[in-house]
């Protein structure tokens, strides 16, 4: 029986990792060794009962005497705090999914890819944050690293089989968000009501609003560099409103593999515990006479400076990834808190890299982890600073 981990069960994906688990027939498919959660402890106990895992791990150690009490009786242990979210990922599991929001992620993910583990990851902030550590990690110790992000889970899927030096260009998808077609006066004033509500996935809050911005799509563009390696000029981002499309991949003889399903993340979940086996996962088959079109668009730079930011960060490389990412989980803590306006947001992550960069080498290789969290710790520092100036008026 395989073993496995969720990081992040009590989120979107980790409830999607769970349902595809609980279909399988739960504790009698798969052995669980630990889940994790942060606030919610309630249903992180509920998910611990149903699959009997080892040990349920919130990331607030404040919360323990509420996890151990929701637990009693029920055999799983429980732990608070990052060191304890550290050790689950030290325990023996065949695959593990790093479903953790943010660069909260890494951490885990990097033990789990240590033992040389299976590692499925959602998290893209850790490629964002610390791609080459965390590529150099899992060929170190014979790990394997499954995208999960849809787009990238679709770019992997119509490169299997294929050789990687006859692709001319990687092109991921992006809806274009609740806002695709506001006027930029009107974006200045959108709340968070407004950016949480995606025109086709249901997923966390933060990425929500991230598609929203498109600091999402950004977040992906280098997640697309640093996963499979191609140079940021052949990686484009094209918008497409339906979602039907994720990736396409285009090679020098001219043709295009696409890969198409519905926005059910259950799809690249499934495929990434599956693999390299395709198994039946129950998402909604696709009926294309039903949808009738699909449209395409270039994607809108002004409207859209994320996108631009991340070509910077490209270009940088190095430790630019890890400050580029800090700095806007920050802006959208301050945006999420109402501080500051949903387009100051991509101005407090530029003028963060702009004021790092006199600060600081952003262009150093991504050595050790320790040089990449004091980076995240820096950079989270200054966008701190520069969207409560933001908040209050002035401009940095
Ligand atoms: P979510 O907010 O729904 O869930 C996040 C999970 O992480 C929860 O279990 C939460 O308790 C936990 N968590 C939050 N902060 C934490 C911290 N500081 N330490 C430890 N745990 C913490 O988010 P989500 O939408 O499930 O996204 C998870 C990851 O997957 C993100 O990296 C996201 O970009 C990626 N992703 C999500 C989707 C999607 O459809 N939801 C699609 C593609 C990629
Ligand atoms: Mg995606």
């Amino acid at each position: 029986m395989r073993s496995i981990s969720i990081f992040g069960a009590t989120g979107s994906i980790g409830e999607s990792t769970f349902d595809l688990i609980q279909r399988a027939g739960g504790p009698a498919a798969y052995r669980t060794v630990a889940v994790t959660g942060a606030r919610n402890v309630a249903r992180l106990a509920e998910m611990a009962r149903e699959l009997r895992a080892e040990v349920a791990v919130t990331a607030d150690e404040a919360l323990l005497p509420d996890l151990r009490a929701a637990l009693a009786g029920s055999g799983v242990e429980a732990a608070a705090g990052a060191a304890a979210l550290a050790e689950a990922a030290d325990r023996p599991a065949d695959w593990v999914m790093s479903g953790i929001v943010g660069a909260a992620g890494l951490v885990p993910g990097m033990r789990a890819l240590r033992h040389g583990r299976t590692l499925a990851l959602a998290n893209k902030e850790s490629l964002v944050t610390a791609g080459p550590l965390l590529m150099a990690t899992a060929a170190a110790h014979g790990a394997t690293i499954l995208p999960v992000d849809s787009e990238h889970s679709a770019v992997f899927q119509a490169l299997t089989g294929e050789d990687a030096g006859a692709v001319e260009r990687v092109i991921i998808t992006a809806s274009g968000g609740p806002f695709r077609d506001w006027p930029l006066e009107r974006l200045a004033r959108a709340t968070v009501a407004e950016a949480k509500a995606h025109p086709n996935w249901s997923m966390g809050n933060r990425i929500s609003i991230d598609s929203a911005s498109m600091f999402n799509k950004a977040l992906e563009l280098i997640e697309t560099r640093e996963f499979f390696g191609f140079p940021p000029e052949m990686i484009e981002v094209l918008v497409h409103p339906q979602s039907i499309v994720h990736a396409l991949v285009g090679f020098r003889d001219g043709g295009v593999m696409a890969h198409l399903g519905p926005a059910d993340m259950r799809h690249a979940i499934g495929f990434a515990l599956h693999w390299p086996d395709r198994g039946h996962i129950p998402v909604e088959r696709l009926d294309l006479a039903r949808l009738g079109s699909l449209s395409f668009e270039a994607p809108d730079d002004r409207r859209f400076p994320a996108l631009r930011l991340a070509r910077e960060v490209m270009a940088l490389r190095g430790l630019a990834g890890a400050a580029f990412n800090a700095a806007k989980e920050i802006a959208l803590d301050h945006f999420m808190a109402g501080g500051i306006g949903f387009l100051d947001m991509a101005a407090v992550v530029e003028d963060t890299l702009e004021r790092l960069s006199a600060e600081v080498a952003l262009t150093s290789p991504v050595g050790t982890l320790e040089d990449v969290l004091a980076m995240d710790h820096l950079a989270r520092t200054r966008a701190g600073e520069l969207a409560l100036k933001r908040k209050e008026g002035g401009r940095a």
